[in-house]
């Protein structure tokens, strides 16, 4: 035997575990995992996202070896808030940086009768539909559950902090922000289960909305597997229009994408989807465009919102005259849709619809080259986002 087959190979140290990464089954399956009872599952999830508590040693429910096993064998990071910006009407944009450098944003919108929060699922996107400054980004790296759900845990924070400015708390999260959640499926359902379990931030089932640009066999299995509501990302009445848009319509056209929608209120009644539509000047918004959207979602439990296209430097498209959103929206109700505009309010910070940025930390050279734009980009307005 020579000498170096003789030396000691060092064990390599186990990875720690995030807990922020399991949702209350993932709880009990890691519990069960070290030898520790399942019921823990539900007070570990209590402790960290109800109370806030990450220590350990204030789990006091907990026995004491059960305590130091924890302290042990996890980790359970969170973003870091690297930039908080609140406008006057009280929206909040949070810049977090993730531990490998990368940033995201999440963005609080107080409203009278609700909170929302819009929650990123991954740095950049893929699928660059034209109008968007985050697709014109590029993709970076899908989200961890914990990176997600972490989103909420630090919002939830941040405004019990502030309370006296900020009476509402957070009723409502869409997945809204950077990235498509469906292309992180795996991810981004156990942080909704967080988000609607009531050992966690309990919202309800028809507040806690995903949104999409349409990937029907993802959106079929979300029918199956969440109780959660949905945003579908249309923007244009028909194939050779949508496919200028939302480039993914040519694998998931129209009719396959309405198809799945179905799937969506066949269950639950009251469960709705809710269609997006940016209204683009001369490019979606005419009266034939209106005229055509109407015959595509006649008999569909639908709510339409109409987003103002929010401009960013390069692109070439403007947002609708109002008076032209008022007369799309004016057709659309006659014809018997529920119709709402996003209102557009606070102009002192930037976080509007489809122009969250954040940052790149691998900067390839599409990262790069797309990042130098964003750097021009300075939204004027911020949208409400309303479901
Ligand atoms: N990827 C998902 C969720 C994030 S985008 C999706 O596409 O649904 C959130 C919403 O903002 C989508 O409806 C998107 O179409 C819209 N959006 C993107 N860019 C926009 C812009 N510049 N102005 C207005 N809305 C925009
Ligand atoms: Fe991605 Fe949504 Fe933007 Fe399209 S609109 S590029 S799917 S984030």
């Amino acid at each position: 035997m020579s000498n170096l087959a003789a030396k000691t190979i060092p064990e390599p140290t186990p990875e720690k575990v995030n807990l922020l990464n399991y949702d209350l089954q993932g709880l009990q399956n890691y519990f069960v995992s070290i030898g520790e009872k399942p019921y823990r599952a539900q007070q570990v999830l209590q402790w960290i996202h109800q109370y806030g508590v990450l220590d350990f040693e204030q789990m006091t429910n907990l026995s004491k070896s059960c305590r130091q096993l924890l302290t042990t064998l996890t980790d359970n990071q969170l973003p870091r808030i690297d930039t908080e910006q609140i406008s006057k009407d009280g929206t909040r944009k949070w810049l977090l940086t993730l531990a490998d450098g990368n940033g995201i944003e999440t963005v609080f919108i107080p409203e009278d009768d609700r909170g929302t929060l819009c929650v990123s699922s991954q740095v950049g996107c893929a699928l660059n539909c034209s109008f968007c400054s985050t697709g014109a980004m590029g993709f970076n790296r899908d989200l961890t559950t914990a990176e997600i759900i972490g989103q909420v845990w630090i919002a939830v924070r941040q405004l019990a902090k502030d309370n006296k400015r900020h009476d509402r708390n957070i009723t409502n999260v869409v997945m809204m922000g950077m990235g498509e959640p469906l292309l992180n499926y795996d991810k981004v359902l156990p942080a909704m289960n967080i988000m609607m379990d009531d050992y966690a931030y309990g919202l309800s089932k028809y507040r806690v909305t995903l949104s999409t640009s349409g990937l029907v066999p993802k959106m079929l299995q979300l029918a199956e597997e969440s109780e959660c509501s949905l945003a579908v990302s249309l923007h244009a009445p028909n194939d050779t229009l949508r496919n200028e848009l939302v480039p993914i319509n040519k694998k998931y056209p129209l009719k396959e994408l309405m198809g799945a929608c179905q799937e969506f209120f066949g269950k639950d009644s009251r469960r709705k989807v809710t269609f997006e539509y940016t209204m683009l000047r001369d490019v979606n918004d005419t009266a034939a465009h209106a005229t055509q959207l109407i015959k595509l979602l006649a008999n569909m439990p639908c709510k339409v919102n109409l987003i103002p296209f929010n401009p960013f430097p390069n692109t070439k498209y403007q947002c609708s005259e109002r008076e032209t959103i008022l007369k799309f929206q004016n057709a659309l109700q006659k014809a018997g849709l529920n119709v709402t505009i996003r209102k557009t309010r606070g102009e002192d910070i930037d976080a509007a619809c489809g122009q969250l940025a954040g940052e790149f930390q691998d900067r390839t050279s599409r990262s790069r080259e797309h990042r130098v734009k964003l750097e021009l980009i300075k939204p004027k307005k911020i949208s409400e986002i309303k479901i």
